[in-house]
């Protein structure tokens, strides 16, 4: 007889009614503490599906803040790995206390400043630049790393757009350019109050 010839009963109820985890990269942005830097929660989502994590790869987190992107990493599936780096002290504990809370132990925070913090790290399959981007930091990652290695950054300020339009013409890969915009209170109707728009280029090295 087959697997299917003795149905067994499943329990529907799969959660009560507390705080639940879901599977999908995009966790709500109070998952995190945070003291404002932080990739909110929709961008947090197109950064993953960029970064696109796969089982057992290491992601180097260059701008940590929050943790976010390096957390929902880890919580992409129980063999990726991931280092964020961060030169602010308070935010390098904020990043440690927000995986402990989460259950995420396979995470390393580095407190510094890339590029010089990246000396000696593990080598990568993905990198993410949430902060500190200039041109310093990409000279010194498309000469470090190997190729192959995937490398997402977002850009705000013009000076840093300006830098991943240059960098996007002469290496190649996507420029995604993210303008968001909430429904929010506008006299008793409601506006668009829009976000700065972000530029995400991605590029496989
Ligand atoms: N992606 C983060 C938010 C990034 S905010 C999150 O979701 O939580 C940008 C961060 O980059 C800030 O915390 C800032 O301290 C850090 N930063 C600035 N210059 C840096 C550098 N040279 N190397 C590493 N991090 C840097």
């Amino acid at each position: 007889q087959g697997a299917f010839a003795h149905p067994v009963a499943v329990a529907l109820t799969v959660a009560g009614d507390g705080m639940v985890m879901p599977c999908a990269s995009g966790l709500e942005d109070a998952t995190f503490d945070t003291d404002g830097q932080i990739t909110k929660r929709p961008m947090r989502a197109l950064a993953l599906s960029a970064l696109a994590p796969r089982p057992s790869e290491l992601l180097w987190d260059i701008g940590g803040g929050s943790g976010s992107i390096a957390i929902e990493w880890l919580l992409s599936h129980p063999t990726t790995q991931a280092i964020s780096v961060e030169p602010r002290p308070n935010r390098a504990t904020r990043i440690r206390a927000n995986a402990d809370q989460l259950g995420v132990d396979r995470l390393t925070v580095v407190t510094g400043s890339a590029p010089a913090a990246l000396d000696g790290l593990p080598t990568p399959q993905a990198v993410f630049v949430g902060g500190g981007l200039s041109v310093a930091l990409l000279v010194d990652l498309t000469a470090r790393l190997a190729p192959g290695t995937r490398l997402v950054a977002h850009a705000v300020t013009l000076e840093s757009e300006a830098l991943l339009a240059t960098w996007a013409a002469r290496r190649g890969g996507e420029l995604l350019r993210i303008a968001l915009a909430e429904a929010t209170p506008l006299g008793s109707k409601r506006g668009w109050t829009s976000a700065y728009p972000v530029v995400q280029w991605r590029v496989v090295l």
